[in-house]
């Protein structure tokens, strides 16, 4: 059983699903000097996970550990995709950086062999990889690149996306909230909320039309051009969205017979996490015109990338010089080169299907009858659970949401939330999650929802 601190048991109000800075005071002696040093040097920008905040110390695999050295289960962190701390990305790195670390001004032969082994796992209309060190600078190259193409400027992404951090890409990111004014050249369709939105004209893919061609009319009305529709494949920070699948067809045939491409942010499904292919795109039978990916790509070594349909570099390329100085060196790209040799010999594609439809299968159950919640869904490792005050009106209930995130952190098991009100618990384990974490998880979900009868 846990034994770490246990001071706050009740999860705050005025923050959903992370720290409430009023409560410092509550927080052990020890935890409260690290926070007060953290916002001394850090400032006042960034947030900290859970009612009580965790101090991180190690990694392995699926565990993390804290100081006094308790285990927490990690249900939540994709970016170490292989496991914390694998041996393979630990002894690929240390080589590469006794013997070379350069960029891709010189030719080296990793990059080329890393880059056609990444391109094969893709349809093969994409065939030019554009190398960066963020999922966010990855997605402003995407956009820069099909405004290029184009020869416009709108864009069109669902109402609870997060796509990054520059200027640009934040203006297109609703999920930042009021404080982030979206661009004037912005148009925000519903998220693909089965539960919610099938029922209102028949089907999912109707609504998704109707609001992608009112988007697309009212940019024109503003003299504004498509430039493309961007969207993450399952959804995460909207609530997790993995089906039907399918239901992304309309809106692109759309956007394309507007003259606007499809970018599909990978960077949260990407590199086989839902289960069944290397990318979440492909569940839907689709073909996008520019792929980006990051977070898991490097197993922690920051590397990211946007992946292309040739013809739209043409022009692109001729004109346009570029150059990222860290994107793809030779460290990152041993880093990348091994987390793609330890998903296909680990087979963790086959295991996030295996290991990731017995969560779905057996949080269904554990859910049947519970009032409050509306919904278990998901693909391979990427699932959410959506909370609500009853099933009648599926109102969204993030509190309940963040009373279960905080009460299996208390039983070390590290889980988030997502969604418009931050209602949908979010589960999203690193890649070797076996039967057994699978089982241990389980029984603390188990736990976790008999608060909620
Ligand atoms: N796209 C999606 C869907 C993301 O979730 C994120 C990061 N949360 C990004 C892009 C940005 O990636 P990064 O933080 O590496 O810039």
């Amino acid at each position: 059983m846990s034994n770490a601190p246990q001071t706050i048991r009740k999860p705050s109000r005025a923050m959903i699903n992370g720290f409430d800075p009023n409560r410092l005071n509550e927080l052990p002696e020890q935890m409260q000097k690290s926070i007060r040093r953290r916002d001394q040097s850090l400032g006042p920008s960034y947030r900290l996970f859970y009612d009580e905040p965790l101090e991180i110390v190690r990694g392995k695999g699926v565990t993390l550990f804290d100081r006094d050295g308790n285990d927490y289960l990690d249900v939540y962190n994709n970016v170490p995709s292989v496991g914390h701390a694998h041996p393979r990305v630990i002894e690929a790195v240390h080589q590469q950086m006794q013997t070379l670390n350069t960029n891709t001004r010189y030719v080296q032969e990793s990059i080329l062999e890393y880059s056609e082994q990444l391109l094969a796992t893709f349809p093969a209309e994409l065939g030019h990889v554009m190398f960066t060190c963020t999922g966010s600078e990855a997605n402003d190259l995407a956009m820069r690149v099909a405004k290029y193409a184009t020869g416009n400027q709108g864009i069109i992404v669902t109402s609870g996306a997060y796509h990054g951090l520059t200027a640009e890409v934040s203006s297109f990111s609703p999920s930042l909230g009021v404080g982030v004014p979206l661009g004037a050249n912005v148009r925000v369709i519903d998220a693909p909320d089965a539960l919610r939105h099938a029922s209102d004209k028949g089907s999912l893919e109707e609504h998704l039309r109707d609001q992608v061609r009112a988007a697309i009319a009212d940019l024109h009305r503003h003299g504004i051009g498509v430039a493309a529709f961007i969207a993450d494949s399952i959804f995460s920070s909207d609530g997790v969205f993995a089906g039907p699948t399918g239901f992304l067809h309309p809106i692109i045939d759309e956007v394309h017979a507007a003259g606007g491409l499809y970018i599909a942010d990978e960077v949260q499904p990407g590199f086989g996490r839902t289960g069944q292919e290397w990318w979440g795109f492909q569940r839907h039978g689709i073909v996008p015109d520019i792929v980006t990916i990051g977070k898991p790509m490097g197993n922690g070594i920051p590397v990211a990338a946007a992946i292309f349909k040739p013809e739209l570099l043409v022009e692109f390329g001729k004109n346009i010089r570029y150059f990222n100085t860290f994107g793809g060196n030779s460290v990152a790209i041993a880093a990348a080169q091994a987390v793609l040799d330890v998903i296909r010999e680990e087979s963790l594609i086959e295991n996030a299907l295996k290991v990731g439809g017995k969560i779905i299968s057996e949080l269904k159950s554990l859910s049947h009858g519970l009032e409050q919640v509306a919904e278990v869904r998901g693909s391979g490792f990427f699932i959410g659970v959506d909370l609500v005050t009853d099933r009648a009106t599926l109102s969204p209930d993030g509190v309940a949401a963040a009373e279960i995130v905080n009460s299996l952190r208390q039983d070390r098991i590290l889980i988030s939330a997502c969604g418009a009100q931050g209602n949908v618990l979010k589960l999203r384990p690193p890649m070797p999650f076996s039967s057994s974490d699978a089982d241990r998880l389980i029984e603390g979900m188990a736990k976790a929802f008999t608060n909620l009868r």
